[in-house]
């Protein structure tokens, strides 16, 4: 308890309250109940927090006892209730009027009661502030049936414990709230547990840092249902030692007290000003258990009356002394508080010590003090009203209690707890999983790197390789692009010439058949004259023969007329006989001449015309020569080697020089012309057969051999004819005729033939696989003559052009003949020659580049680098050609190089590279001294 006007005082006890609770607490205005009929005016002293216990009074209805002491009936209080005051006769003469916060007379009832007395302290309670509801007053003035009746059976008999447990449970949430109560009673300054009544001295224990009072020893029972709350009260009831006194042997001289815990949680942080101790709030930033704890104390006072007039004895007097004591104690308490004073004496008994916060505390209190009618019982009576007035004046100072639910938020927290820590065990798993894989993979990444790094770094090596490779090569290829485009050049220049040179060789051919057919006129006009004159000898001879017959017949007129006229006529006869003698003499003589002049002239036409044949032939020759030139040279243009080389293969249609072969002119008029003849030729050989020309081959007669020979070299000079004459035999016709023939003329056409044959890809196997070279070989050892040599060498060149055929080729003696010809110092021969060794070296050199074969050249052994040493500044330009190109194809072979070092090669090669008129040629030789170690070697 402590004095009016504190600002704060220590709060109550709390009973059961949990060890870690830390509530702070709040003073508030209480909500005030409405309505509140017993409200006084001086209800407001100025404290909003202040609230001052409110006392009311109850006069009992006469009892039995009353009744039976009718005599000493006379009523000493007068009630008027409408003004809430009480008139206490003191005497006959004299009375006091009191006021009270309500005045209750006997009609009152149990329910108006509850509403005045206890419902605000309730509603209070339920706003989360302690509250006290006491009853006081002398026994058997009906303070248990005010507070503490059952009305099980009659719900308007039920006191203010029921009603205001009723009230609760109507206002409170089951889910959320919790009610519980404990029961207790005080007798002998002993606290006894009615709920458990073997708690016969529960201590009373104060926090020495709060001054909070409570009962830990106590049951606290939580109540569901009014049922329970039955149950319960029934039991303590029972429990409740009782004592029979003299005036009211149902009274209880204990005090007994109903503890109603209230628990409530409906606020979160936000709403109080409540602070949670450090880390919670990081725990539960928005929204952390708070609850509302408030109790309510209902007290049934023990008697006030005074021990002498109980008519008490032995341990019984003992007893009234102590039930005295915890009353008298709370009399002082409340004289002190009524009158300010500094001291109150709390801690003199059990009860004052238990309604601490009751009487100048923090709890809304509210007083019933009941009274009987009886006059008999004056003094008590007055004692009782002025105990209420005294109460009256007492101010607590409400404050409301808030507590942070640390048991839900411990609980909370625990879950919290529990779940972190289960994920975190979970992570550090999850983690150490993780970072086992991550190093699995680190690892594996490593080795995998590291396996990259060494396939990068022989990536790049050999891309470095590559690089200085393909930088080589892109440099040769740059060289060779610049000799190309040098060959091109020439080639151009030389395409241009060629056709200026066609076109002049062209005009001379026109010309030339021109010539031809007035040859072919002449020809057949000397003919004619030869016929003519042949005749005409005829007729000369004959007239010779019968001018000798004649001569005879004279001369044996002559001699007849000698012997006639022997003597007279002889003189004369002998002078006329020998005058016709001379005559027909010199008539003979005259017609032996003109027989010759004929002779000699038919021998000089015959000559001039064979002149002019071999002359047109001749030029058909060069211009076919000058045709496949220029295709060779465009084809060359191309870039194309192989090209080239059927290019140098085609030259050999020059070499082969034969007969009049029918060639396709490209334009105009001569392309008519020749189309012409080539068509009549085409005409001849359709309507005669190949099998017909090739069996005149065989002929008996030496000079149809040679006409036939010449009509199959023609033929073969057209592709179209090659593989075809082959086919049909001639080719083995044709090689009979070279192994067999001693004809100088069939050597020469025969080996044209070939030649013309070899042209062909296919032919030129079955050439050499019949031993063409080496029957051409043969022929070429037997001759001199140039024409038969050419047409050898022209052949022999053809076969240079086939790599599959150059060791058979060499084998068979072919290379020494082509060189062997060279014996001749003919110029058309010594370029056929040139023209096989280029040949052969050009395609040796590329079956040898594209790694076919390996080795020295096989033109070496031959002697060929001497021959080509010794003639490569020699002769015509073209042959001069064809031996430089030959050399520096056999150059580019590293196999030759100790052959050219030692012939002096090199000075060769450094000459052609300088020198050559081709572009080409001179690249080829740079080529080969450059990329030839052994050459660089020599030229240093
Ligand atoms: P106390 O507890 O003060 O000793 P009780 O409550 O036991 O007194 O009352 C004594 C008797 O008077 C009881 O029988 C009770 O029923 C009766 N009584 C008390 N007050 C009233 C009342 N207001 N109306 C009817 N009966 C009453
Ligand atoms: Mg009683």
């Amino acid at each position: 308890m402590a004095a009016t006007g504190r600002a704060s005082v220590r709060p109550v006890e709390r009973h059961g309250a949990p060890p870690r609770s830390a509530a702070r607490s709040r003073s508030v205005a209480p909500r005030r109940p409405s309505p509140s009929p017993a409200r006084p005016a001086a209800d407001h002293d100025g404290d909003s927090d202040s609230c001052r216990v409110r006392v009311s009074v109850r006069l009992r209805p006469k009892n039995a006892n009353d009744l039976a002491h009718g005599a000493d009936f006379d009523p000493c209080v007068e009630l008027q209730p409408e003004c809430k005051k009480l008139k206490l006769k003191k005497n006959n003469w004299s009375c006091e009027t009191y006021k009270f916060d309500e005045v209750f007379s006997e009609n009152a009832s149990q329910k108006r009661v509850y509403e005045v007395v206890a419902k605000p302290v309730v509603e209070s309670v339920l706003e989360g502030y302690n509250g006290t509801v006491m009853a006081y007053g002398q026994t058997g003035t009906g303070k248990t049936y005010t507070v503490g009746r059952l009305g099980k059976d009659d719900p308007s008999e039920r006191g203010i414990m029921v009603r205001a447990l009723e009230h609760i449970f109507s206002c409170m949430s089951l889910e959320t709230d919790t009610v519980a109560i404990s029961f207790l009673q005080l007798y002998l300054e002993y606290v006894q547990d009615l709920l458990a009544p073997e708690k016969i001295n529960i201590p009373i224990v104060e926090d020495p840092k709060t001054g909070e009072v409570s009962l830990p020893g106590a049951a606290i029972v939580e109540i569901k249902d009014l049922e329970h709350v039955f149950q319960l009260l029934q039991i303590g009831e029972m429990n409740r030692h009782a004592a029979n006194t003299k005036m009211n042997t149902e009274s209880s001289r204990s005090h007994a007290i109903l503890i109603i815990h209230i628990q409530r949680s409906s606020r979160t942080k936000g709403e109080s000003s409540t602070s949670l101790p450090n880390g919670a709030e990081d725990m539960f930033p928005n929204n952390f258990p708070l609850i509302l704890k408030s109790k309510l104390l209902i007290v049934d006072l023990a008697g006030s009356e005074r021990i002498n007039k109980s008519g008490s004895e032995g341990h019984m007097i003992e007893e009234a002394k102590f039930i005295n004591l915890s009353l008298t104690s709370l009399g002082k308490c409340i004289n002190a508080l009524a009158e300010n004073s500094p001291h109150i004496p709390t801690r003199d008994s059990k009860l004052t010590r238990i309604l601490r916060d009751s009487f100048g505390g923090t709890a809304r209190t509210s007083l019933v003090v009941t009274i009987g009618p009886s006059a008999r019982h004056l003094s008590e009576t007055s004692s009782t009203i002025m105990f209420g007035q005294r109460a009256m004046k007492i101010v607590n100072t409400i404050r409301i209690k808030e507590e942070v639910d640390y048991e839900s938020l411990y609980k909370k927290v625990e879950r919290e707890v529990d779940h972190l820590t289960s994920e975190i065990e979970r992570q550090q798993k999850l983690n150490y999983t993780e970072k086992m894989q991550l190093e699995r993979k680190l690892k594996e990444s490593e080795a995998s790197l590291n396996d990259l790094k060494v396939t990068t770094n022989m990536q790049i090596e050999n891309l470095e390789t590559e690089k200085h490779q393909l930088e080589s090569a892109s440099k040769r290829l740059m060289l060779d692009l610049d000799k190309e485009k040098g060959k091109n050049n020439i080639l151009s220049e030389q395409i241009i010439h060629l056709e200026t040179v066609l076109r002049e060789n062209k005009q001379q051919q026109i010309e030339n058949i021109s010539n031809t057919n007035i040859l072919a006129d002449t020809t057949k006009s000397h003919e004619k004259k030869i016929r003519e004159l042949q005749r005409q000898l005829e007729e000369e001879r004959f007239q010779s023969a019968s001018m000798k017959d004649l001569l005879n017949v004279l001369q044996q007129q002559l001699s007849d007329a000698r012997n006639s006229v022997k003597e007279n006529m002889d003189c004369e006869l002998k002078r006329q006989l020998s005058r016709t003698t001379e005559e027909f003499a010199s008539q003979v003589r005259c017609l032996e001449e003109k027989i010759s002049e004929l002779v000699s002239e038919n021998e000089l036409v015959y000559e001039e015309l064979k002149s002019t044949q071999e002359k047109i032939q001749q030029e058909m020759m060069h211009k076919q020569v000058l045709e496949n030139e220029i295709l060779r040279l465009k084809q060359s243009s191309a870039g194309n080697c192989t090209e080239e080389s059927k290019g140098l293969c085609g030259m050999v249609r020059s070499g082969s020089g034969l007969g009049n072969v029918p060639l396709m002119s490209k334009s105009g008029k001569s392309r008519e012309t020749l189309s012409n003849q080539r068509g009549t030729i085409s005409k001849i050989f359709e309507e005669v057969g190949l099998p017909n020309v090739l069996a005149l081959l065989k002929s008996e007669e030496l000079e149809v051999q040679i006409h036939a020979v010449k009509v199959v070299a023609n033929l073969a000079a057209e592709d179209i004819n090659q593989e075809r004459i082959v086919q049909e035999g001639g080719l083995e016709a044709l090689l009979s005729f070279l192994e067999t023939s001693e004809n100088t003329t069939i050597h020469r056409v025969t080996a044209g033939a070939i030649a013309n044959l070899a042209m062909n890809g296919s032919n030129q196997g079955l050439i050499m696989n019949k031993g063409g070279a080496r029957l051409l070989a043969n022929i070429a050892s037997k001759t001199d003559d140039p024409q038969t040599l050419r047409m050898v060498a022209g052949a022999l060149a053809n076969l240079c052009g086939n790599e599959k055929l150059h060791v058979m080729l060499k084998q068979d003696g072919g290379i020494k003949a082509l060189l062997g010809m060279f014996r001749t110092g003919h110029n058309e021969v010594i370029a056929q020659i040139a023209r096989g060794m280029a040949n052969f070296a050009k395609c040796e050199s590329r079956v040898i580049s594209q790694g076919h074969r390996k080795g020295r050249s096989l033109l070496i052994e031959d002697g060929v680098l001497n021959w080509m040493m010794a003639n490569s500044s020699a002769f015509s330009a073209s042959t001069r050609r064809h031996i430089e190109l030959a050399f520096c194809h056999l150059a580019q072979n590293e196999d030759n190089a100790r052959d050219i070092i030692i012939t002096g090669g090199i000075k060769e090669l450094l000459r052609i590279s300088r020198e050559s008129s081709r572009d080409d040629t001179r690249n080829l030789a740079r080529k080969a001294l450059n990329s030839n170690t052994a050459f660089l070697k020599e030229i240093q």
